[in-house]
């Protein structure tokens, strides 16, 4: 069974995703040397108003995904839809109309912030593209009456608007990011490590408040990151990535009370804190990651995992559902 038959008509819709980069020497006549397989036949849903946790060591695969489902990459192959519509070669207005439905909120808000612009602006500047695009007026005194409508609801005060980045704490520009990718009402927020860059005592209030602006908004998010108690704390479903790949992918629930993939234990183990229904067993994740130039043959985890098998090596594991709504790419689950 596909892990795509949990809802007939999500949101966003991944089906198959690849993304391989050439490698190449040379500029004028650049010879290809082989291709990095980033993303391998990758498929997911997510619905309307949910959170959907994408996690893994650096090099797994979740940013190049992430960027595909923002449009900033094409794929080597596969589709993503949105509403049931192919993403794929929108131009012009109609990729406009995908980014304003589709926004995302990244680890460094200085990365979305203009130093140079007050706050308040660059929430407007949003607006005003919104309304030139609806063919609107972009009514000033509406605008402003927007972005402090924004302020207030990621826990700003109004008069903030005429400050400029450098006056606020890191908590509070993230707060400014997310406002201004609220600003155009998406159905989506990539939310791309969102709260790592945070003090410890910021990022619970951080991931409230994006609990809060989910419920009233039903935005939905694409959750990003390498922290498992963020996405246990903001996740309803959960994938985990190797080396390209999805190895498991569950409800969070049903995937912190029972992990089941050497790999997701070996993640589990990793994490100091330890909560209720942890597995008791512990795997140590050793050597590195391998390259995803020539990942290993049959199951890509095979060079680390404790539980090897010899035919590990060479037959590649399909992903299969061992609970209701719980996959797994494991031959020890076959
Ligand atoms: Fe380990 Fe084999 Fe399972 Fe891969 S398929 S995770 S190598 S037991």
């Amino acid at each position: 069974m596909s892990a795509n038959t949990r809802d007939a008509a999500p949101l966003l819709r991944v089906e198959g995703l690849r993304k391989h980069f050439a490698l190449t020497k040379g500029i004028l006549f650049a010879k290809t040397l082989g291709h990095i397989k980033a993303v391998d036949d990758v498929s997911f849903d997510i619905r309307a108003g949910e959170t959907l946790g994408l996690v893994g060591e650096s090099g797994c695969g979740k940013t190049t995904t992430s960027r595909m489902i923002l449009n900033l990459e094409d794929p080597t192959e596969g589709r993503i839809l949105l509403d049931g519509e192919p993403i794929h070669g929108l131009r012009g207005e109609a990729l406009s109309a995908y980014r304003a439905r589709v926004q995302a909120v990244f680890q460094d808000p200085w990365s979305s912030l203009n130093p140079r612009m007050k706050v308040g602006r660059t929430i407007a500047e949003s607006l005003i593209v919104n309304a030139s695009r609806n063919r609107g007026r972009g009514d000033r005194a509406q605008i402003d009456a927007r972005v402090r409508e924004l302020l207030l609801q990621v826990g700003l005060r109004p008069e903030q608007a005429q400050q400029y980045p450098h006056e606020f704490s890191g908590g509070q520009r993230q707060r400014v990011a997310l406002a201004a990718a609220l600003a155009s009402r998406p159905k989506l927020i990539v939310l791309d490590e969102p709260v790592s860059a945070l003090d410890v005592s910021i990022r619970a209030q951080m991931m409230n408040l994006l609990k809060d602006i989910q419920a009233q908004d039903d935005v939905a998010y694409l959750l990003v990151a390498h922290d498992l108690a963020t996405v246990r704390h903001m996740a309803d479903h959960t994938v985990v990535m190797y080396l390209g790949k999805i190895v498991e992918q569950a409800p969070t629930a049903s995937l912190f009370d029972d992990v089941r993939h050497p790999y997701t234990k070996a993640l589990f183990s990793a994490v100091l804190v330890a909560w209720p229904g942890q597995a008791a067993e512990e795997i140590e994740l050793r050597g590195e990651v391998p390259s995803p130039l020539d990942p290993p043959s049959g199951c890509r985890f095979h060079t680390r995992c404790p539980y090897v098998m010899p035919h590990c090596s060479q037959r590649e594991p399909a992903l299969r559902e061992v609970s209701p709504g719980h996959f797994v790419a494991c031959h020890l689950f076959e």
